[in-house]
C-alpha cells in the first residue's frame, strides 16, 4: 500500500475521503458503546494523540497550500463533531445508569417494616395488676408501704414479740442496725395504714416486694411479691371473710370454682385459714400440679387479731376485721404451670417473652 501511495502523488480529496470514513466509523462506534468506560476507550482511540483521526491526518502537510486550509477546516469540524457526539453519549451513558440503580434501589414502601423490639409487663407484674384490678373493683384501695422495716414492725406489733417461735420462719436481712431490716411480708403495712386511718373503717391492699434470708431453690427466693390485704370496721365476721375471698376467686379463677377454707395458723391472725380453689389444670380431678389432691393453696387468711387491732388504734371490742396474703409470683407458677421460681428474677429473655 505504502509503494503504491508513494507512487501515485497525494489528492486532497482521498484525504478527504479518509476524514469522513473515519468520522462514520467514530459515530458508529460511540453509538454503540455499551458504558462510559468502554466510550472513554474509544475516545483516545479516535481523538487521542496517536487516534485515528490524527492518522487519518498525517499527511495533511505533504498538501499544496489552499487545499491543505480546506481539509484542515473540515478536519476541525469533524473533531467537534465527535467530540460532541462523545460528550452526549456519555451523557445518555450515565443518565440510563443512574435511571436503572434508581429502579434497583427503589424504596418499597408497601414492604412490611422492622418491628422496634416492645418490652412488656413482667409475668409476676401481669399476675399483680390483675390482682389489684379485681380489689379495686371490690373497694379495695392500693396501700404502698416501705420495703425497709424496724423490727417491731415487721414483728412486735404483729403479735411477734422477740421471743416468738414464729419468727424462726421469716429470717430476714438485718441492716447494720439490728432494728431494722428487710420486710419478711407486707404485714408492717397493716399497722401504718391503721395507726394513719384509725377509728375510720380501711379496705386496703398491700403489694410490694417481701424479703427472707433462706436458701434459693425452685420453690423459694430470697425476694418475693406479696399483696397483702385488710378489712376493718365494725361487725365484720368470719363469714366477711369468706364471702369476700371467694367473691375474689370466683373474679380471678373463673365463676364456677370452688373454693374451701382450712384451719391454719398466723401470730397475727384468729382464727386463721387458709384458702384452697379447685385444681382449675385438672378441674379438682387430681394431677401432677395440683400432686393429686384436686386443690391448690392459694392465700392465707384470718381475723386480725385483737392485739393487733390495739396496736393499730383500734379497740377489739368495738372493731373487728380480717387480712389476706398470697404471692403473685405463686399465682403465676399456678396459672402458667412453672416449675421454678427462680425463673422470675434471672432475667432470661427466653423465659420473659413467653409472657
Ligand atoms: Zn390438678
Amino acid at each position: 500500500m505504502k509503494s503504491k501511495a508513494g507512487k501515485r502523488p497525494l489528492m486532497p480529496a482521498d484525504l478527504l475521503a479518509q476524514l469522513e470514513e473515519t468520522a462514520r466509523g467514530a459515530l458508529q462506534d460511540i453509538e454503540e458503546s455499551a458504558d462510559s468506560e468502554d466510550l472513554a476507550t474509544k475516545r483516545t482511540e479516535v481523538l487521542g494523540r496517536g487516534g485515528v483521526l490524527n492518522q487519518a491526518l498525517k499527511h495533511l502537510a505533504e498538501l499544496p497550500q489552499p487545499e491543505r486550509g480546506d481539509v484542515g477546516r473540515r478536519a476541525n469540524e469533524v473533531k467537534a463533531t465527535l467530540e460532541k457526539a462523545f460528550a452526549a453519549r456519555r451523557e445518555a451513558l450515565e443518565t440510563s445508569l443512574l435511571e436503572m440503580q434508581l429502579r434497583q434501589e427503589a424504596l418499597d414502601v408497601t414492604l412490611p417494616g422492622r418491628p422496634p423490639v416492645r418490652g412488656r409487663i413482667h409475668p409476676a407484674n401481669q399476675t399483680l395488676r390483675q390482682i389489684l384490678r379485681i380489689w379495686a373493683e371490690m373497694g379495695f384501695q392500693v396501700y404502698r408501704s416501705r420495703e425497709v422495716e424496724t423490727d417491731e414492725l415487721n414483728f412486735g406489733l404483729l403479735n411477734m414479740p422477740p421471743y416468738h417461735p414464729a419468727r424462726d420462719q421469716w429470717d430476714t436481712f438485718y441492716t447494720t442496725n439490728p432494728q431494722v431490716l428487710l420486710r419478711t411480708h407486707t404485714s408492717p403495712g397493716q399497722i401504718h395504714v391503721m395507726r394513719e386511718r384509725a377509728p375510720q373503717p380501711i379496705r386496703v391492699v398491700l403489694p410490694g416486694m417481701c424479703y427472707r434470708y433462706e436458701q434459693v431453690t425452685a420453690r423459694s427466693e430470697i425476694q418475693f411479691n406479696q399483696v397483702e390485704g385488710l378489712a376493718v370496721g365494725r361487725r365484720i365476721t368470719f363469714a366477711d371473710l369468706k364471702g369476700t375471698l371467694t367473691a375474689f376467686a370466683r373474679r380471678l379463677f373463673g365463676a364456677q370454682v370452688a373454693t374451701r377454707f382450712r384451719a391454719a395458723h398466723f401470730p397475727f391472725t384468729e382464727p386463721s385459714a387458709e384458702m384452697d380453689v379447685e385444681c382449675f389444670v385438672c378441674g379438682g380431678v387430681g394431677c401432677p400440679v395440683c400432686k393429686g389432691t384436686g386443690w391448690l393453696e392459694v392465700l392465707g387468711s384470718g381475723m386480725v387479731h385483737p392485739t393487733v387491732l390495739n396496736n393499730g388504734g383500734y379497740d377489739p371490742a368495738q372493731f373487728s376485721g380480717f387480712a389476706f396474703g398470697m404471692g403473685p409470683e405463686r399465682l403465676t407458677m399456678l396459672k402458667h404451670r412453672i416449675e421454678d421460681i427462680r425463673y422470675f428474677w434471672s432475667n432470661d429473655l427466653r423465659f420473659l417473652e413467653q409472657f
